[in-house]
């Protein structure tokens, strides 16, 4: 069976050390998260997921999720009572706004408890994301009578939430989408269709669940513009706000997947649903992009944190496993053969996972804490400034740290043969765990498209223009002794920034040249951006006062320096080569 370590340390140094939080004290809910109360609320949040969710990752992947003739879903065996001490440790809500119950602690600090969570049970953890989406839809966009009525329950976690985008024929395209809204003379809605694939859709952890469904309101104008947001709870609220009346909407069944088995995903059949419109007539898709964005990052730690918890075990292993001899001879002749750690090809698979796991954290905290700055700052030109960071990093955290994640799933597979193959050593469950984060919120091709299509000339450029003026600024400023981290990235920048112009030249014309360099553009982008934070990392640990682990951080900053940043040269390579060859052949070659 697998086992699962937090990795508190390495959240306490980026926090304290490399992204200095203390210095933001002055923003709201920062300065009553001291680095004590910090540490204690990592510790018992570790504890949590180490004893009670990693242990019932497995039951979940087995058993499942069930759905009876009635419609209602089991969750597996320990699930329920699991989320009754997620709910009553108050860890679903500890970041939002106090006015509603939340604890208004800093996100940057629940962030790094979400990882934790994704690496013990990612199938678990996705109820309570769920919920945080729907808390952040309401909270913009809900009015005040909605927020009163819903947000308490969902930030305690007594309610879950759910998000209703996609229709049999339609989830990228969301134009396409046929569930309608019939407006009803007390101002309320009646939605009718059918919504697949909703994760949480239907479960008993919770005595509602409040469904945000987008759908067009009869006579609205085709299209994405003719999309609204409405709020569907299963059981419609009593004056005095308890669940009454069930609603009408059931789950009509639950879809067989490869992963993600604790989570029940459900097709969810609207037979005339009570719903009330949040957010503006036809600007749906707008209030539902609040969710998406805050459940976007969420699956990006997704990504992080299943890398992270296969690397924990692929290292155990690595460890005790005894084949061959070291190529320069035996590293443990007193045992029948060295362990596979010895083997430059094992170590290879190692270091990719640890360079990536560390410098994508510290992508995530750096990203949560802005997020944080955007929201509670009393500054509007730091708001702004950090709202465009948001903006520009979401696709690329979402994108990259799930293509990347997935992969060292695959490798720490790879690094037990074939005891990784069989399920008795739990490695499997995390590639087939993992699989979903690249496809869905949105796959990581559309990721790549919103980062070249939207992003990148958002505001005039603006938000790409302020990050690579931050990371040019940081390399002109380093230290001389830092050439080994700066020269590559400094390389890598150019690379980059190479690629941009290059698609301002040549994207207009054609636009499939910027489709077809997307995907590389966003992995190039991510590797500057993992670079950048490896040049901070080490810059942290090189004037921590600890002596522990610093020269650990040196060496994996390197190896992710000279090992994985070149990869650029290929991205680049393969955007500036455009799209005549990938769309040459006509549709009937294939
Ligand atoms: C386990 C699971 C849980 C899910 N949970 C939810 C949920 O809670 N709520 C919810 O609403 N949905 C949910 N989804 C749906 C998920 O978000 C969609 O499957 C995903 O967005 C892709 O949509 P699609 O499956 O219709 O694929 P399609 O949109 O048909 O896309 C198929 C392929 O074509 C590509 N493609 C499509 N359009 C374009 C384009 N314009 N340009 C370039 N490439 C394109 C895509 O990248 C993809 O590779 C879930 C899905 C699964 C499997």
């Amino acid at each position: 069976m697998p086992t699962y370590r937090a990795p508190v340390d390495e959240v306490m140094f980026l926090l304290r050390d490399v992204l200095h939080v203390e210095r933001y004290n002055n923003l709201p809910g920062f300065a009553e998260a001291s680095p004590d109360i910090v540490e204690a609320v990592l510790a018992e949040a570790a504890k949590f997921c180490e004893d009670v969710l990693a242990p019932l990752n497995r039951v979940g992947d087995k058993e499942g999720c069930r759905r009876h003739p009635d419609g209602s879903v089991t969750t597996p065996p320990g699930f329920k009572n699991a989320y009754g001490k997620l709910v009553a440790g108050g860890w679903v809500g500890a970041s939002a706004p106090a006015e509603f119950g939340g604890q208004g602690l800093p996100t940057v600090l629940t962030q790094a408890i979400r990882e934790f969570l994704y690496s013990s049970n990612m199938a678990f953890a996705m109820y309570s994301s769920l919920a945080l989406g729907a808390v952040a839809a309401i909270y913009s966009h809900g009015s005040a009578e909605q927020k009163a009525r819903y947000l308490p329950k969902l930030i305690s976690g007594e309610w879950a939430g759910t998000m209703n985008l996609t229709e049999p024929q339609c989830g990228t395209d969301l134009g396409q989408l046929r569930c309608r809204a019939a407006p009803q003379p007390d101002g309320s809605y009646k939605i009718t269709g059918t919504k697949i694939f909703i994760s949480a859709g239907e479960h008993d952890l919770t005595d509602n669940i409040i469904h945000l469904v987008l759908a067009r309101i009869d006579g609205a104008p085709p299209g994405t513009k003719g999309i609204s947001l409405f709020i569907v709870p299963k059981f419609l609220l009593n004056p005095d706000g308890a669940p009454g009346e069930r609603n009408a909407v059931s789950c009509g069944s639950i879809e067989e997947k490869m992963g993600i088995h604790g989570n029940a995903t459900c097709v969810m059949n609207y037979d005339g649903a009570t719903g009330w419109l949040t957010g503006e007539k036809h600007r749906g898709l707008y209030a539902m992009f609040t969710m998406m964005n805050t459940a976007r990052l969420s699956v990006g730690v997704q990504g992080l944190a299943l890398s992270e918890v296969a690397y924990q075990n692929a290292v155990a292993y690595a460890k005790e496993r005894l084949s061959g001899r070291a190529p320069g001879g035996a590293k443990f002749p007193q045992k029948p053969a060295d362990p596979i750690i010895v083997h430059p090809d094992v170590r290879r698979m190692l270091m990719t996972m640890r360079a990536f796991n560390e410098a994508a954290r510290a992508l995530v905290l750096w990203t949560a804490l802005k997020g944080d700055i955007s929201r509670r700052s009393g500054d509007a030109t730091e708001r702004e400034a950090a709202d465009d960071h948001m903006g520009l990093m979401t696709p690329v955290i979402k994108g990259v740290l799930t293509d990347q994640g997935f992969a060292n799933t695959v490798a720490a597979q790879q690094i037990f043969g074939g005891h990784g193959y069989i399920a008795e050593h739990g490695m499997e469950q995390f590639v087939r765990d993992a699989r979903i984060s690249m496809i869905y919120e949105g796959t990581n091709g559309i990721q790549a498209l919103d980062l070249v299509g939207r992003k990148l000339p958002k505001d005039g450029g603006r938000a790409l223009q302020a990050f690579f003026a931050e990371v040019s600024g940081y390399i002109k400023e380093a230290d001389a002794a830092m050439a080994p981290y700066v020269n590559p990235l400094g390389q890598a920048l150019g690379e980059l920034r190479e690629a941009t112009r290059w698609f301002a030249q040549n994207a207009p014309g054609n636009p499939d040249n910027a489709g077809a360099g997307a995907s590389d553009y966003m992995q190039l982008f991510g590797l500057v951006a993992l670079g950048y934070m490896w040049c901070r990392i080490v810059d942290a640990a090189k004037a921590s006062s600890a002596t522990a682990g610093v020269e650990d951080k040196l060496v994996t900053g390197r190896f992710f320096m000279e090992r994985m940043l070149p990869a650029t040269a290929t991205h680049l390579a393969r955007i500036k080569a455009g799209a005549e060859s990938t769309m040459a052949l006509p549709t009937d070659a294939f």
